[in-house]
């Protein structure tokens, strides 16, 4: 199988550089691994269409290369590359009927028509619709359209299945149910993926790795659960879920490793962390009410939403302010002081520059 995709030091800009336009792509290297799916996730405007374009060749590069088993693209036209794209819009032939739609890009290859027939119906029983064969794409929902750009993209066989937010024009309950199909169905086809979305639950989910992106580079590549564990920086772990993340110094004294954190003093003992400033990531729901006198801080509970299987606090401390998620058992009012323990096993430390 191939499918061994490497971009190295791509770049661009889409206006004339000046000083203060920054680049929608800056130094982006990658070796995505074969045959697995890696999401691209990041804001809006942080540069994963642009990766995206570059890689399936509908976009030059300022500089940079395009490298698919060994071959390098940079300069090839999308024809040349192999690559299946999805897209948000769909982007099928509205008056062409399915099949047609499906059969469309084996026959630009020029494959015949009795193969491409049979290579469109089994696409139709991969992604479970064969009964809407001869319907018109104008005539589908949105999410049995999107299930024919898919197997639009993989009839082909491409070496690379790249995909662009594909479920975000849809509502949120078929989204829901699409994304484990999708999962499913991705994991079946085993082709080197990229997956472009800004839905962090969407790329955590569906990508066997992730890759975060913010103002056009990528800011940390890994496995969904070491991103979210272990993030690499404030942005990370602020994009990954919430969390409270607080420049913070650690003294070690006595033997024992104070964090201190703005107004709130934490002893984390069993940690290994280096003494030294560092930034300090608390997620919500490692923090929960304690008992009067064995807290770690006291907090002005500021305001409390309810969130069905927990309630999220927004609470002040030491002039900052923090987000816990407690279970659902005591109620907590609003404006009153209440004793908080932090899980300190799950505090997250990484060094940061002075
Ligand atoms: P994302 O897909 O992450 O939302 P994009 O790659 O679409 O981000 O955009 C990255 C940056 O490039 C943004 O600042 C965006 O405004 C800019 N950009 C995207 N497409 C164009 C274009 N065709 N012309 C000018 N600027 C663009
Ligand atoms: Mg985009």
């Amino acid at each position: 199988m191939s499918g061994k995709l490497k971009v190295t030091g791509l770049n661009k800009s889409y206006t004339k550089r000046q000083a203060d336009a920054p680049a929608a792509v800056s130094d982006f290297s990658h070796e995505f691994t074969k045959g697995k799916i890696t999401s691209i996730l990041g804001p809006s405007g942080s540069g994963k269409s642009t990766t995206l374009m570059m890689i399936a060749g509908l976009l030059a590069p300022d500089s940079g290369t395009v490298v698919l088993n060994g071959r390098d693209l940079t300069h090839e036209p999308p024809e040349k590359r192999k690559c299946g794209l999805v897209f948000q819009n769909y982007a099928l032939f509205p008056h062409l009927n399915v099949v047609e739609n499906i059969e469309f890009g084996l026959r630009v290859r020029g494959v015949s028509v009795v193969e491409r027939r049979r290579r469109a119906m089994e696409m139709l029983e991969l992604v479970h619709i064969p009964q809407l064969a001869l319907r018109r794409a104008h005539q589908l929902s949105g999410g049995e359209q999107q299930r024919v750009a898919l197997a639009r993209a993989v009839a082909i066989k491409p070496d690379v299945l790249l995909m662009d937010e594909p479920l975000s024009a849809l509502d949120a309950k078929l989204r829901e149910d699409l994304r484990a199909e999708l999962s499913r169905l991705l994991r079946e086809l085993a082709l080197t993926t990229i997956y472009v979305t800004h839905d962090q639950a969407e790329a955590m989910s569906l990508g066997h790795e992730m890759i975060v992106m913010n103002e056009g580079r990528k800011e940390q590549a890994g496995l969904p659960e070491d991103l979210y564990r272990r993030p690499a920086t404030p942005f990370v772990a602020r994009f990954l879920g919430s969390a409270n993340v607080f420049p913070a110094e650690i003294e070690i004294a006595s033997g024992r490793r104070l964090l201190q954190l703005p107004g709130v003093r934490i002893d984390l003992n069993g940690s290994s962390a280096a003494a030294g400033s560092c930034w300090a990531m608390i997620r919500p729901e490692d923090l929960e009410p304690s008992a009067p006198g064995s807290e770690h801080f006291l907090a002005d509970v500021e305001s409390t939403f309810f969130h069905g299987n927990s309630i999220r606090l927004h609470l002040r401390a030491g002039g900052e302010h923090w987000l816990a998620d407690v279970r659902n058992e005591t109620p907590i009012a609003s404006h009153q002081q209440l004793p908080m323990r932090v899980r300190t096993d799950k505090v997250f430390v990484w060094p940061r520059a002075n």
